[in-house]
């Protein structure tokens, strides 16, 4: 049954049917669902006030918006539930141990430490690490993988393990977050007793009660003058964490980093807490799964991902997939550069061999066969891909689009980031993408991606006309002699902050300018003379400011405005041709074809300065 649905488009109209397309999805893909032609749902879509091209990915609400319309239910599958889909299709699962209870075995708790700034985490971490009770011998390279593992003697004589998500900024830790993995089982807050609870112990305190993660205290700094433990246990009970010494639940243990004291006693507290609260086990004897905590491209080995174990067993020579990247294991190595063979639950490696850089937080998975890992990967490629064009898209209705081509096309700067480490681009382009100018002008992110700039990343800023941000990266080769050529903007930053302040520099310098008026000068016009030669001159007084020659004016007469739009074409004194006739003095001025000019008149001139942009 065709019913037409608006003049000249004939689309069959379901009946309530469920409609699944993936987020992203385009009108060519909705098209396919329902037997339909995609250019009739354009049609049916500049009805309904949209305009989309066929093949452009959609946002939910427009998709939903269509079915509604043609009557069908569209059900947006989220990424998630794609990649469960995905997964499946494979017969695969992520996320659960298989097997029973039985099989089951105790792993050591993963710990993050939070905190407000300068109270002491990274001095923490490094206290921390270097009580490892395996550590062996001193002056062993440590290496800033991400995350280490210390063993620690409990105070009954038995060596446990602990690990540290170790990562400098916490920009990782935020991309997992956003990324919804959970890696952290246990969080350590850091507070300096000499200043006591801060804006972010706050920020980091809520992260972790809405994550369900329990909190271990660490009163850093105790060796201060003026530190007052007590005042931090008082602080926080207000937010919900009660000492163990007052009743309440949360462990509170003063250390100073500097000085390495209590560290022990911290180790402890963690263990203990993990005991209490938390079932920590994992199936050792299955395909690994965790999640990539950092990654980057090496100079000489290739992609390099900091892996965290979370079940199973990883070995060198696995296929594993991780996020959009895959590979087989070449070699694995820990946290002091060790190459290593097996990573077991809560074991953090770092992994060679895979042949693209996944993101922070990406899950990882070992898989049967290299094929199927190459497959998963290049499906979530090109999911990520609609993701992000459907992210981008400006979404505007018929009535905005027509006015903005009116007035001239709606500014946009696009852009390419490329930097060293996934966390950091992730956290770049967050930073870009908050930049908010209104309506004007946009920002698209086209590529991003971990590595050295290359020919590639060029080429599709030449054909898309984008700035290439390179952070903490150099072009590669003769990269740059081809940027230059191609007229690509490629710009080097090691700072983020100095990233976002250019990028919002040049958002601010696509705004189109502004301008004021602002007065020069008046001049009464006491005489009218006829010049055979120059037309009608008028005699003045400047009254205040001056009178340019080539300046705008206008004339008024009587307080009104008889004539705009002027400029002093010539301007005399006395027979001399000048350029500017200050207050106080007489000057003939010639207003070019305009003749109309009378005794008393007043001649205002001006100019339009442009007006900066208030920040
Ligand atoms: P973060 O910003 O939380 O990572 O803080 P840092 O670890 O960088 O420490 C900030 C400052 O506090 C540094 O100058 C440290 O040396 C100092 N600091 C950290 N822990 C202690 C401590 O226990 N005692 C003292 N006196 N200073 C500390």
């Amino acid at each position: 049954m065709q019913a037409p649905i608006m003049d000249g488009v004939r689309i069959k109209r379901g009946q309530g049917e469920v409609v699944r397309l993936p987020r992203g999805a385009s009108l060519t893909d909705f098209a396919d669902k329902i037997d339909a032609m995609p250019a009739d749902l354009v049609k049916v879509l500049i009805g309904l006030g949209e305009m989309v091209t066929a093949t452009q990915s959609i946002d939910d609400d427009t998709l939903r918006l269509l079915g509604g319309e043609l009557n069908y239910a569209v059900e947006v599958v989220s990424p998630e539930d794609e990649d469960r889909e995905l997964l499946e299709s494979y017969n695969l699962e992520f996320g659960e141990d298989e097997g029973e209870d039985a099989d089951l075995e105790i792993r050591p708790p993963v710990v993050t430490v939070m905190g407000h700034v300068d109270h002491g985490k990274t001095k923490l971490l490094d206290a921390i690490r270097s009580t490892n009770v395996v550590s062996d011998e001193a002056g062993g390279i440590t290496q800033h993988i991400g995350a280490y593992q210390v063993a620690t003697m409990t105070s009954e004589g038995v060596e446990r393990k602990i690990t540290f998500i170790d990562t400098p900024g916490h920009e990782a830790f935020t991309a997992m977050r956003a990324r919804g993995a959970q890696v952290t089982d246990i969080s350590i807050l850091v507070v300096a007793a000499d200043d006591g609870v801060k804006p972010q112990t706050i920020e980091a305190l809520n992260h972790a009660q809405a994550a369900g993660v329990p909190i271990v205290v660490a009163v850093n700094k105790v060796d201060k003058e003026g530190a007052d433990p007590m005042k931090v246990r008082g602080q926080l009970t207000e937010y919900g964490l009660v000492a163990e010494e007052f009743g309440g639940e949360t462990m509170f243990v003063d250390v100073s980093a500097k000085q390495g004291t209590g560290i022990e006693s911290l180790l402890e507290a963690v263990l203990l807490t993990a005991d209490a609260a938390l079932d920590l086990r994992a199936n050792p004897h299955q395909d690994a799964q965790g999640v990539a905590i950092e990654a980057h491209l090496d100079r000489g080995r290739g992609p390099v991902a900091t892996v965290l174990v979370q079940r199973g067993t990883l070995r060198a020579g696995d296929s594993i997939v991780a996020g959009d990247a895959f590979g087989r294991v070449r070699a694995m190595l820990d946290d002091e550069g060790n190459p290593v063979e097996v990573a077991l639950p809560s074991m953090p490696v770092q992994v060679l061999g895979l042949t693209s850089v996944p993101g922070a937080g990406d899950s990882f998975m070992v898989v049967a066969e290299d094929r199927v890992a190459r497959q998963i990967a290049q499906t979530r490629q090109a999911r990520e891909r609609n993701a992000l064009l459907a992210k981008n898209r400006v979404k505007r209705s018929l009535e905005d689009f027509l006015e903005s081509l009116e007035k001239g096309e709606v500014a946009e700067l696009t852009l390419i980031i490329k930097g060293d480490v996934s966390g950091s681009v992730e956290a770049l382009e967050d930073a870009l993408l908050k930049i908010d100018m209104g309506d004007e002008v946009s920002l698209r992110v086209i590529h991003r991606g971990v590595g050295a700039i290359n020919k590639n990343d060029v080429t599709l800023a030449s054909a898309s006309k984008a700035v290439i941000i390179g952070f903490n990266v150099r072009p590669e080769g003769k990269v740059a002699e081809l940027a230059a050529e191609e007229g690509v903007d490629v710009r080097f930053y090691s700072v983020i902050y100095n990233a976002i302040e250019e990028v919002e520099a040049a958002l601010r310098g696509m705004l189109k300018p502004i301008y004021e008026e602002v007065q020069l000068g008046t001049a009464e016009v006491r005489e009218v003379f006829k010049s055979s030669k120059f037309g009608t001159i008028a005699g003045c007084l400047v009254q205040s400011g001056e009178m340019r020659r080539n300046g705008k004016a206008r004339l008024i007469r009587d307080g009104a405005v008889v004539a705009d739009n002027l400029s002093i074409a010539g301007l005399r004194r006395f027979k001399d041709d000048v350029t500017e006739v200050r207050e106080g003095f007489e000057c003939g001025v010639n207003l070019g074809n305009y003749q109309d000019v009378k005794v008393d008149d007043v001649i205002e001139t001006f100019e339009l300065r442009e007006k900066p942009r208030k920040p």
